[in-house]
């Protein structure tokens, strides 16, 4: 079959690699110069089977509402919430009950750990490199935070995820540069999760797929889709003068750099076997003139990546892997030589503004466990906008639109669901049984 996958983030860099290793004639239309240049650009690097679950829970509830009255907090609220963020709110709300969790819960992990295989599959298979480490050790600083992480722990047991409750002197066994003047009273300890940089992973999976006769048409916007039994696709490309290096200058237009110059434009039509789209936060542009609504938003948060000071004297001073701050919800990984530290839900706001409370939060957190260890004068703040659905589960297989498929709304698992979530895709428009059970992932329980 010949497919457009529309998005080159890491849903659609996998989706086109798996579509492509079936044997289909796949081209890839993205609008930015390369890769993994928006949401999939510098991201946590979290891997956490176990902890891929819905921000719809019971008791997120009072959580979010407490940490509008705390300094340093996971949630921020930017006032003139748009009336689409408040219906995803309520429809969030709804979903936080016991059981319409429980049943997000289950679809999604049953996702997460196939798609953690598929990832460890594809890596082992391709030798790919790309600065990943094993292990996340999730810090409790009080007693009340590991109480909390009972129903966390009760999850891991249930899903038979190896894990341990650990204390201190375990904990810095593991992690020896913690900063031993922060308070911690335990840690849970994930051996088998994994920290990785998602977007070199798409980089090395995109050179992968262009050998397998994937196309990947960069500065080209689809405007509008066309369903039908041969779907078309209008689109228009921006071709201007600069190359892959634009990537970073176009994502310097999304973070206050200079700006590329477009300097032609043209405008084409597409006809094709089926469309699969990837494109996150604007899928919606797409789908909404055929009468399709899904209630996807956009949740920002924030990362800070710098390198590491290089300390003869404590080789062992950087995180080994990844870290989570549970209280904060703030992750700290290492890629390389450099360290990031991301986190922070941001509802409502600007795309590209930065909210410097919510940064203050990442480099209080980083200061709290590696004081002193990035070079700050060389550090690089990032914005991205998760495209989250109110439930959780992404939007996976038909979407009742002859020849238009759909792999989207990964919300803040994009990276842990995207090696599963592509095959689960192709196999679906193969009309093959999947290897996981998909109820729950489709795009039905929107139309309920
Ligand atoms: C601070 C932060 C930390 C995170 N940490 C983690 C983590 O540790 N682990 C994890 O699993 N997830 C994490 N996430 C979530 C993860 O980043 C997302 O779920 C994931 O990147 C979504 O991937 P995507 O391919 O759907 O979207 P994107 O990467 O945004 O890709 C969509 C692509 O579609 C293109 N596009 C859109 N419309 C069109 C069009 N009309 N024509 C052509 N191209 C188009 C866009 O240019 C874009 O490149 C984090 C997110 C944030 C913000």
């Amino acid at each position: 079959m010949r497919i457009a996958v529309i998005g080159a983030g890491i849903v659609g860099v996998t989706t086109a690699y798996e579509l492509a290793s079936d044997g289909h004639e796949v081209t890839v239309y993205e609008r930015r110069a390369s890769v993994a240049a928006e949401t999939s650009f510098a991201i946590a690097g979290m891997v956490s089977p176990g902890y891929v679950t819905p921000w719809a829970a019971p008791g997120m509830r009072r959580k979010v509402l407490c940490s509008l009255f705390q300094k340093h907090h996971a949630v921020h609220f930017n006032p003139g919430l748009s009336l689409q963020t408040l219906r995803w709110m309520s429809k969030w709300w709804r979903a936080c009950g016991r059981d319409q969790h429980q049943g997000n819960r289950a679809s999604m992990q049953a996702l997460a750990v196939f798609s953690h295989a598929r990832l460890r599959d594809v890596t082992s298979r391709l030798k790919l490199d790309y600065e990943r480490t094993d292990g996340c050790l999730l810090l409790l600083r009080t007693d009340q935070d590991l109480a909390s992480a009972q129903p966390s722990l009760a999850l891991l047991r249930d899903m038979g995820i190896k894990h341990s409750v650990i204390d201190r002197e375990a904990s810095v066994k593991i992690e020896p540069g913690l900063n031993p003047k922060t308070p911690l009273h335990a840690a849970i300890h994930l051996p088998d999760d994994e920290v990785g940089n998602c977007r070199q992973f798409a980089h090395l999976l995109r050179t992968v797929a262009q050998n397998l006769g994937v196309s990947f048409r960069f500065h080209t916007e689809v405007d509008r889709i066309v369903p039908g039994g041969r779907p078309e696709l209008v689109l228009h490309t921006n071709t201007s003068s600069d190359s892959d290096q634009a990537s970073v200058m176009t994502d310097g237009v999304k973070h206050g750099f200079a700006a590329t110059v477009p300097i032609a434009i043209q405008a084409e039509r597409e006809v094709v076997d089926a469309i699969v789209v990837c494109a996150a936060m604007d899928s919606s542009k797409l789908l909404v003139p055929h009468g399709l609504k899904l209630p996807l938003i956009a949740v920002h948060g924030y990362s800070v990546t710098a390198p590491m000071r290089q300390l003869d004297s404590h080789p062992d001073h950087g995180p080994q892997s990844g870290i989570v701050d549970d209280h904060y919800k703030v992750a700290i990984s290492r890629l390389g030589s450099r360290i990031r530290v991301a986190g922070c839900t941001e509802l409502g706001g600007h795309p590209t503004k930065h909210n410097m409370a919510a940064i203050g939060t990442l480099y209080k957190v980083l200061d709290d466990w590696y004081p002193g260890i990035a070079r700050l004068s060389r550090a690089q703040s990032w914005k991205g906008a998760r495209p989250m659905l109110p439930d959780g589960p992404p939007v996976l297989g038909l979407s009742g639109l002859p020849g238009v498929w759909l792999n989207l709304g990964h919300g803040s698992n994009g990276w842990a669901l995207a090696c599963g979530s592509a095959r689960v895709l192709a196999d679906l428009l193969a009309a093959r049984a999947p290897a996981i059970d998909t109820r729950g992932l489709g795009i039905d329980r929107f139309r309920r």
